[in-house]
């Protein structure tokens, strides 16, 4: 009877199996051809001054409009594209993306891309992002590489090792959705981050969690002890920003001030805010 109910159990298993791996295979020609067809673009979410609101940088984040399936949003493509690998070749091409929309502006700012754990295997990219700056005559302090702490679960000496090495061409790191991973607080001591950036999952509930208020506290405490800028992400409202700022975080991204834009937008956005050629004071 055993048996039976344990092959009764494998048979309803693996087809379902069988469809993940073909949805997987399909996503991954999709985004074979996508990376083919330059199908995917940038958006540049501003990220503000808590005081002022005035730009301080961008996040830049990959988007892409399938031909017949519309708007995929990178939560469901970019864990895929690091299980086949693909995010290799799309690390390359956001950060160049980045790097050659940024030197266009007529407005110098800092620019931040998703640095994905599993780029730690493209073992050229430091090279790679050292003739980009270079081919682009970018300022490599004006780019920052946002890392989630999950990188450093698997093999925290070698992620540490290259990530030192990337901060060594001169480019900001910073440490994206903190909060939310593992060993948070060990990180911070192990490498001098420029930037911590308090995960969306605690601000989203502020004014309705205290155990979230206490965390974007203490977050705004560390980096104030650590010197490390502190940004919030995902700030909806009036009501948070007023409460970040409160607590010390000085920099704020978010819907509330500013949605994911994209490139002329942006541009558009520093001309604006610049003072005008020939102003005085
Ligand atoms: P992330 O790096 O934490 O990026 C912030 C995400 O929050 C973005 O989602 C942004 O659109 C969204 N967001 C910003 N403000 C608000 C807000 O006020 N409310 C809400 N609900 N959401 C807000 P997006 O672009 O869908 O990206 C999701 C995640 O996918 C990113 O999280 C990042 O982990 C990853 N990702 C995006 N672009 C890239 C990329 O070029 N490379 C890599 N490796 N990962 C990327
Ligand atoms: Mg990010
Ligand atoms: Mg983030
Ligand atoms: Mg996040």
């Amino acid at each position: 009877a055993a048996k039976k109910a344990g092959r009764n159990k494998f048979a309803y298993f693996e087809p379902q199996m069988d469809q993940r791996l073909q949805q997987m295979r399909a996503l991954e020609l999709d985004i074979k051809q996508a990376l083919e067809k330059n199908q995917f673009k940038l958006a540049f979410q501003p990220i503000v001054d808590a005081e002022d609101q005035s730009v301080a940088s961008f996040e830049c984040l990959v988007r892409w409009t399938h031909p017949t399936n519309g708007k995929m949003m990178p939560a469901k493509f970019i864990p895929a594209a690091e299980e086949t690998g693909q995010i290799m070749e799309i690390g390359r091409w956001v950060t160049k993306e980045a790097i050659k929309t940024a030197a266009a502006w007529p407005v110098r700012k800092q620019i931040s891309v998703n640095f994905s754990a599993v780029q730690f295997q493209d073992s050229r990219f430091a090279d790679f992002l050292r003739r980009q700056l270079k081919r682009y005559n970018f300022p490599a302090d004006l780019l920052e590489l946002e890392i989630t702490e999950t990188a450093f679960i698997v093999d925290m000496e070698n992620s540490l090792k290259q990530l030192q090495q990337l901060k060594d061409l001169g480019v900001k790191i910073s440490l994206d959705d903190f909060g939310t991973g593992y060993s948070s607080l060990s990180q911070l001591q192990r490498f001098s981050f420029n930037k911590i950036k308090i995960d969306g999952s605690f601000v989203r509930d502020l004014e309705t969690n205290p155990s979230s208020a206490a965390v974007a506290t203490a977050v705004a405490e560390i980096g104030k002890a650590l010197d490390i800028t502190v940004v919030a992400e995902c700030v909806e409202t009036q009501e948070q920003l007023d409460f970040l700022r409160s607590v010390g975080v000085t920099r704020i991204q978010g819907y509330f001030t500013g949605r994911p834009m994209d490139a002329e937008a942006a541009e558009a956005l520093l001309i604006k805010e610049a003072p005008a050629v020939g102003e005085v004071g």
